[in-house]
């Protein structure tokens, strides 16, 4: 791997630790030795860390099978059979990779969640169309849970102009699907209207406890609750921002538990709401599975000091003003420019951690200089896409400014 591609990777790799999961309180914790914990939905047993396939360990650019095939045949003997996967992610090369790899296992053996592209549709008649793509890439005849992805201010629209519920209903009658659901980046209105009239089995929310507060999480995930609507949970980490702490957060956490890792303490936290059945992480390397897979084994109930803690670290970080950008790259599939948008957001991150103007420059100049923030030409696409609602060009030109600040300080 070339030493500009490593450093990128290295620091969005940072977020990879992160997953999910959750229980609906103690009494509901099914517990067996020397493997993860899991809680009872309908007819499953949901392990609480499930497996998130929007990072797979990559070979350059095809996804390195020989270690995704190790890091699987791990969950598996583990008890962590769940499986979250997307048309869209890791270059919609993830549905095809955990194909390949799930397909050694009995069907009856794994749990496996996809989702449908909203942002592809134009017609009722491309659901199935895709649908029936994502069966044959995955090699399955029907899916345990799936959705209808990322339903926000920009797509809800398409959701109801192609009557996305109505036909997803009808696939799962057909028996092509098990439980449906949607995942959701939405204002609380929109979502009260998704969830008004329509059965849903469950839903994917982006639940931590830096957005609890910041992108109003506590309220989507009350509105579902109130419905009976079990949650899955993305982003537990968020993006590895939770896991990457500043130093005075990081001070925080070890000053109470000096024995616990962030992305232990943030999963836990996740996994601790109570109507959430599990908990995605985003795992790109055996050892990140290892890692958290043993946090599942021991799993812990968060403790009410806990939560004060974890209440003060989220505190902690929101007045460091960082770039809530959780590293997903939808804004990379529209971008005409193609501006690394979610490393530039990583590169400003750590410097803002750090504070350390060389580091930001020599990394910053690592990135190929079409890929870089002053390239951008304001056309927007990228912010309809962004489901933390970031304002982009701006944060760009903030990158820019601050960039050329350091580059001034360097030359003095
Ligand atoms: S506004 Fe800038 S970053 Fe966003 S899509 Fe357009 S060119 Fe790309
Ligand atoms: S800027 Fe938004 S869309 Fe782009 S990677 Fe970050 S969170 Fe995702």
């Amino acid at each position: 791997m070339k030493r500009r591609e490593f450093i990128i990777n290295s620091i969005l790799a940072l977020g990879g630790t992160a997953m999910l999961t959750t229980g609906c309180g103690k009494k509901d914790i099914i517990r067996q030795e020397g493997q993860v914990v899991k809680r009872k939905f309908k007819d499953l047993e949901i392990p609480l860390l499930g497996f998130g396939c929007m990072r797979l360990p990559m070979n350059g650019e095809e996804v390195d099978m020989a270690e995704l095939d190790r890091m699987v045949e791990y969950c598996m003997e583990h008890g962590a059979n769940y499986f979250d996967t997307a048309y869209m992610y890791v270059n919609s090369m993830s549905e095809t990779a955990m194909g390949k790899v799930l397909k050694k296992y009995k069907r009856e053996d794994f749990i496996l969640a996809d989702k449908s592209p909203i942002y592809k549709m134009t017609s009722r008649s491309d659901i199935r169309k895709i649908f029936d793509e994502q069966l044959e890439k995955c090699q399955v005849e029907y899916f345990d849970f799936y959705m209808c992805h990322n339903i926000n201010k920009n797509t809800y629209d398409i959701y109801k102009n192609i009557e996305m519920y109505d036909e997803l209903l009808a696939l799962k009658q057909e028996g092509k699907i098990k439980y449906l659901g949607f995942s959701f980046h939405g204002t609380p209105e929109i979502l009260r209207e998704v969830v008004a009239d329509k059965q849903w089995d469950f839903c994917q929310l982006q639940i931590n406890y830096l957005d609890w507060d910041v992108v109003k999480a506590h309220e989507q995930y009350d509105i579902v609750q109130e419905k009976g609507i079990p949650v899955t949970v993305m982003e537990p980490l968020r993006g590895g921002g939770l896991v990457n702490l500043s130093e005075k957060a990081m001070q925080k956490l070890k000053e109470n538990y000096p024995d616990e890792t962030p992305a232990a303490f943030g999963l836990r936290w996740a996994a601790a709401r109570q109507n959430v059945i599990t908990v995605l992480s985003g795992m790109s390397n055996l050892s990140q599975v290892k890692e958290n897979i043993q946090t599942f084994i021991d799993y812990k109930e968060m403790t009410a000091e806990e939560e004060k803690v974890a209440d003060e670290i989220s505190k902690i970080i929101q007045s460091q003003g960082e770039i809530n950008c959780t590293a997903c790259k939808y804004c990379m599939e529209v971008c005409p420019k193609g501006i690394n948008i979610p490393a530039i957001f990583a590169l400003y991150n750590q410097y803002k951690i750090t504070n350390n103007n060389f580091m930001f420059k020599v990394y910053y100049e690592t990135l190929a200089e079409d890929e870089q923030a002053h390239n951008c030409i304001k056309c927007n696409l990228c912010n309809k896409n962004c489901p933390q609602n970031l304002e982009i060009p701006q944060l760009l030109a903030n990158v820019e400014e601050e960039y050329k600040k350091v580059q001034n300080l360097e030359r003095k």
